[in-house]
């Protein structure tokens, strides 16, 4: 490609340059000539015309010298008018008298007139030749040479007067400048040229050639060289242009070499993040399996765990709930024993199977407290006494002491009695004399919270063991396990717990002195009272009376211990296997309490409580009092069953003392009312 633009460009300036300078030099140097030129040739005309006006006086000194007067010397005129003819620059020549009066003159008619101007007195006083400027009467200016004319007694005789005119220096310095300027023109106009040729071969051309290339290797193309010749600045950066572009395509080639290497990696990586993607996806599909097979796994562990406790307590309840009546009966006291001890034997057992599910549901996860308001106070008090039998058969008191504690907080209050059983059974447990106490008061330092402290003056702790008290399956030393019994999970239970009520637990021992166990609780004063019925407020005061009662139960032990429970009882039982002949013997005849297991066979408790309060509504009914009774307890569990449309829960196992209160309750509060409501029984 060519790019006449930029030679063009290039070219234009330095040929300004140049015509600029050369115009400014031929103009200095002419104006220059031209003054010189002028001076030189005035210099001449008057150089010739004081040779004319000497040789004049020459002739005259002669003459006179023989004695003859000037004014009588004849053919002068016409001498004169010779010299000025012969002379073509000359205009006149004349010779005046000393008063300045033509005598003779070139111009015959000007004879006898004056030279009438200030410059004939200058001459006649300085009686020297001189020339001046002589501003004719015809108006025009002439160069003036004059002469004295000197007789052989010194004395001024005449002046020679040769003049000629100033426009004739003029006229020929104006033809000398024309020519002038033509040569200059001339001369100009073909040094442009040739400069402009050099300029166009050596600069242009070549800056061109190489705009050309330095173009064409912006474009990508290496390999066409320039081809520019020299030695000078041009020919160098030619070289250099060529260089670059051989560097560059030797690069661009190596580049592309890296380029096709780089494409080569690009895909054997992607090839390789393909398959790395696959095993990815590969291990996070048997991530995802095994992810679901522990989820199954642990569910599974935990559905056996509820199945294990649900199997094992209710049968052991069973135990527990007929040696309870065997107790009553009439035994002999080595039967009173055994009875006992198997008694408490079923107790201890109940306790442990109790402990493994708490801390196999705490370290799951699956465990949830739940949230209603009591009374701390009352809580310890209640407690102490609960332990104070079992202390007391050790001969220890039990010293309870409650300080400045809220009246009602919230929390769960089921869980905070086991951890205070726990503590204090230890105490209790590991305390051979001396005295066992509970303390509850408001903790100094922290704000809001309730501090529990358990002391006795037992055997105290080892300081190294102490580290791992907490931990489960934790016991001081293998003889303790022979010598006072448990399982090390007590004390980590009751870490958890309390942990998860937001509390601490800590413990400061010395061995043979004793040991103070501590746990705190962060108070949520309870402002807003349980939406749960209290039965016992509703039902304070009033008289008793029998019941009808249906009992819902598929355990058939279980069906034998409520009939044994309730067999001293003035209420009349009816018991069936399932929901479904619940609902039955409910529409059947009215009963005033159902007494419902949640889970059965064919119906369950909760299904058979709807289809009740729903067929009570239909049917004009007043509703039943319909208790749950289920192996859970908490506050979730215990609103499923209102929501259900239970009256209360009750949690398994239940004890004899416990569902005769309830039973008591309710016969108390419809104790007020009509034994039956007026109803039709022919539905
Ligand atoms: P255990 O069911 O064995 O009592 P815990 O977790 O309740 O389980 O207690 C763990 C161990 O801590 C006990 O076996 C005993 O060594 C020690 N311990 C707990 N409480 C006391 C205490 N009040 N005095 C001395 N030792 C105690």
């Amino acid at each position: 490609m060519n790019l006449p633009g930029l030679s063009m460009r290039l070219n234009r300036k330095i040929l300004m340059i140049t015509i600029s300078i050369l115009f400014v030099s031929l103009f200095i140097s002419s104006v220059v000539t031209l003054v010189s030129f002028r001076a030189t040739y005035t210099d001449a005309l008057l150089r010739g015309s004081f040779g004319i006006g000497h040789s004049i006086n020459s002739m005259l000194k002669e003459l006179l010298a023989l004695g003859l007067p000037i004014e009588s010397l004849s053919g002068m005129d016409a001498k004169l008018a010779e010299v000025v003819a012969q002379n073509s620059h000359l205009t006149y020549a004349g010779i005046a008298d000393t008063r300045g009066v033509a005598i003779f003159h070139s111009d015959p008619q000007l004879i006898g007139r004056r030279f009438a101007d200030p410059v004939m007195q200058e001459i006649i006083q300085a009686k020297e030749p001189a020339w001046r400027y002589y501003d004719r009467f015809d108006g025009k200016r002439y160069f003036d040479v004059s002469i004295p004319v000197i007789d052989g007694d010194k004395r001024l005789v005449g002046i020679i007067r040769i003049g000629f005119l100033a426009s004739q220096v003029e006229n020929r310095v104006w033809e000398a400048v024309f020519q002038i300027a033509v040569n200059n023109i001339l001369t100009f106009v073909g040094i442009a040229v040739l400069l402009n040729m050099f300029l166009l071969r050596h600069i242009s051309r070549p800056v061109g050639l190489l705009a050309e290339q330095a173009q064409r290797i912006s474009q990508g193309h290496f390999n066409v060289l320039a081809n520019v010749a020299g030695r000078d600045e041009i020919g160098q950066l030619a070289t250099a242009i060529n260089r670059m572009a051989a560097t560059l395509a030797e690069q661009f080639r190596a580049l592309e070499a890296g380029k096709a290497e780089l494409e080569e990696q690009v895909l054997a990586r992607t090839l390789e993040l393909a398959h790395t993607n696959a095993v990815l996806e590969e291990r996070n599909r048997e991530a995802l399996e095994a992810k679901t097979q522990a989820e199954q796994a642990a569910k599974a562990k935990g559905e056996f765990l509820a199945v294990m406790s649900h199997e094992i307590r209710t049968p052991m309840n069973v135990v527990l709930g007929m040696t309870d009546v065997l107790l009553e009966t009439d035994l002999d006291s080595e039967q009173q024993r055994l009875v006992q001890t198997m008694h408490r034997s079923g107790k201890a057992l109940l306790g442990v199977i109790n402990d493994v599910l708490d801390f196999s549901r705490i370290e799951s996860g699956r465990f949830t407290l739940s949230e209603l308001s009591f009374s701390p106070g009352q809580l310890a008090e209640e407690t102490a006494h609960l332990m104070r039998m079992a202390a007391e058969e050790k001969g220890l008191p039990l010293l309870v002491e409650v300080g400045d504690v809220p009246e009602s907080v919230l929390g769960d209050d089921g869980r905070v009695r086991q951890v205070l059983i726990n503590l204090l059974g230890n105490a209790i447990k590991f305390t051979h004399h001396g005295q066992v106490s509970l303390r509850l008061s408001l903790h100094s330092q922290e704000q809001q919270t309730l501090l529990f402290r358990v002391s006795d003056t037992g055997i105290g702790i080892a300081p190294a063991y102490m580290e791992h008290i907490f931990q489960r399956f934790s016991q001081a030393d293998s003889g303790v396990t022979r010598r006072y019994g448990g399982t090390g999970l007590g004390l980590a239970i009751s870490q958890k717990l309390v942990e998860l009520m937001g509390g601490r637990i800590w413990v400061e021992s010395q061995p043979g002195v004793g040991s103070d166990f501590y746990f705190t609780l962060p108070v949520r004063v309870a402002e807003i009272s349980s939406s749960l019925p209290d039965p016992v407020a509703a039902t304070a005061g009033a008289t008793s009376r029998s019941l009808r009662i249906l009992i819902a139960e598929d355990s058939p032990d279980n069906q034998l211990l409520f009939e044994i429970y309730l067999k001293k009882t003035p209420h009349q039982l009816v018991i069936v296997d399932d929901g479904l002949q619940a609902v039955a013997r409910v529409q059947e005849s009215p009963f005033d309490l159902l007494l419902t297991d949640i889970e059965m066979p064919n119906m369950d408790g909760y299904s058979a409580t709807r289809a009740i309060r729903q067929w009570e509504k239909g049917a004009g009914r007043t509703p039943m009092v319909i208790m749950a009774l289920s192996a859970h307890a908490g506050i979730e569990k215990r609103r499923e069953s209102l929501e259900a449309g239970c009256d209360d829960h009750l949690t398994k196992p239940i004890k004899k003392q416990t569902l005769l209160e309830a039973i008591e309750q309710v016969a108390r509060s419809l104790g007020r009312e009509p034994l039956h409501s007026p109803v039709n029984d022919s539905v």
